[in-house]
């Protein structure tokens, strides 16, 4: 039996929706700091999985308030890792 969190799969989404539209770093050291911080927020949500489920799963199991949820850790993780980028700069 395979488990997942479906909350890293949640911000996971959340996270390269803002990546395309909002202007950031887009490197992966960038990305998995986000990711941290976004998660280590939200209570983990662990599902079950087999294979083809996994999506449905996830819209069934996730109510608007989880949602709200979501995008308010990825927003602020997003605004915390802009502050303050680990990243070596280029510049
Ligand atoms: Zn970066």
């Amino acid at each position: 039996m395979a488990f997942i969190n479906i909350m890293e799969k949640m911000v996971d989404l959340r996270i390269e929706e803002h990546i395309k539209k909002d202007d950031m770093c887009k490197c992966e050291n960038c990305k998995e700091d986000i990711k941290c911080i976004a998660l280590n927020k939200l209570p983990p949500k662990y599902v079950s999985t087999s294979k083809g489920e996994l999506f449905s799963k996830v819209d069934q199991m996730m109510d608007r308030q989880n949602v709200l949820d979501i995008e308010v850790a990825v927003m602020n993780a997003i605004d915390f890792v802009n502050k303050r980028p680990r990243h070596e700069s280029r510049d």
